[in-house]
């Protein structure tokens, strides 16, 4: 298990409401998580990592979301932004960048929705490059990133021809001419993580900001990595939830007593089967069981948080006095909403 900064913990505790009500604490979030040196987990020993197995970077996101969504949530768009970056072709760009990611001097935003939906055949694609003599020029919008901060981010964008096909990936610095990050959008939860949309108007990117030529190859290579990770999400928040029923419990015997071990006995085995699962890589061999497993997340969370509610009773809906509940009903939310989407999901394993 990766050791986590008790300081760091107690900071997240003492500002979650803060962090997923409003954007007062955004912009230094992602320095304290850099400060915890968690960005440096998983990743190669030759990019300036600890080399430690996948599954570790997992249980960084689920001990951060047991405390805070936001917080769990901007560490994973900052380590899903370096995992792009660490399996693209392009060293010069990783070795450009990283140094400053694993520090959290820059801010690595996963622009890569409206792509995974594209190549679902969900969507179209919404930036348009046209090839320049030492790059491209580019237009359109990202809908949606997370890790927008302002002091300066990168984005991975997915790119396509003047017909809307062949996408490559690029990351997009923020202070290429062109670039509008718009203000942060009026979200329910988590709007401590300068989440916003990026309009593009005729955008002059190098071809050195390259991060892969094929989309359609180099994205399904990413997804297990990316999905794998968001799998902490929903664990670290039905800990929470079920640790807050145990407490409202408070060692009594309960009707809901049991259904409260038998889920606890449920979120062990399935950290057991994901961690073995990612960290022998027999997960990316297996498509439709990765995706379960993401799906089943949702699930665990969602019902971690109704045990919850039930065990507070009319607690749960004091406004001052629900002990965290209302933050985490509205975190569970989040998880049915992220790409993939619960929808996407269900979409995805009719098909395989
Ligand atoms: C706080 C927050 C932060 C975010 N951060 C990022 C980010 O950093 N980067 C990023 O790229 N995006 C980000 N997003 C966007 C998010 O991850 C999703 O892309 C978006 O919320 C889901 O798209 P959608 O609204 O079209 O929902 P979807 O679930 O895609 O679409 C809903 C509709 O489409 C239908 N549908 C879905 N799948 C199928 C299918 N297979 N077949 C048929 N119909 C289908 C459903 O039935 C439903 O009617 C963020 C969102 C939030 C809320």
């Amino acid at each position: 298990m990766v050791r986590m900064d008790e300081t760091l913990l107690a900071w997240l505790d003492a500002h979650a409401e803060e962090l997923d009500t409003n954007t007062a604490e955004a912009d230094g979030l992602l320095a304290r998580l850099a400060q915890a040196n968690l960005f440096t987990v998983a990743v190669p020993e030759r990019d300036g990592g600890d080399a430690r197995a996948p599954s570790a970077a997992v249980d960084v996101i689920a001990a951060l979301a047991e405390h805070s969504l936001s917080a769990a949530f901007v560490f994973w768009a900052q380590r899903a932004f370096m995992a792009c970056l660490l399996a693209s072709p392009n060293r010069d760009l990783v070795q450009r960048l990283m140094p400053d990611l694993l520090h959290g001097r820059l801010a690595g935003a996963p622009g890569l929705s409206n792509a995974m939906k594209f190549l679902g055949g969900l969507d179209r694609l919404r930036i348009a490059g046209v090839p320049t003599p030492d790059g491209v020029r580019l237009n359109g919008a990202v809908s949606w990133a997370t890790n927008l901060r302002r002091q300066g981010f990168v984005a991975a964008i997915a790119v396509g021809d003047e017909h809307g096909d062949n996408p490559s990936v690029f990351a997009l610095p923020h202070d290429a001419p062109g670039v509008a990050r718009e203000p942060d959008l009026d979200l329910l939860a988590l709007r401590g993580t300068n989440t916003a949309a990026l309009r593009l108007d005729d955008v002059a990117l190098e071809a050195s900001w390259q991060i892969h030529p094929q989309a359609r190859v180099f994205l399904p290579g990413i997804r297990p990595t990316f999905v794998g990770l968001q799998c902490g999400l929903g664990l670290g928040l039905a800990c929470a939830s079920l640790r807050a029923a145990r407490a409202a419990l408070d060692g009594r015997p309960s009707v809901l007593s049991g259904e409260v071990d038998a889920l606890d006995a449920d979120i062990a085995a399935y950290r057991r089967t994901l961690a073995s699962g990612l960290d022998d890589g027999s997960l990316r061999e297996r498509p439709r069981d990765l995706l379960a497993l993401r799906l089943r997340m949702v699930a665990l969370a969602s019902d971690a948080v109704a045990l919850e509610l039930q065990a507070l009773g009319g607690r749960a809906l004091l406004r001052t006095d629900n002990g965290g509940y209302a933050r985490r009903a509205r975190e569970a939310a989040f998880l049915a909403v992220v790409t993939p989407t619960v929808a996407q999901l269900k979409g995805d394993l009719q098909r395989c």
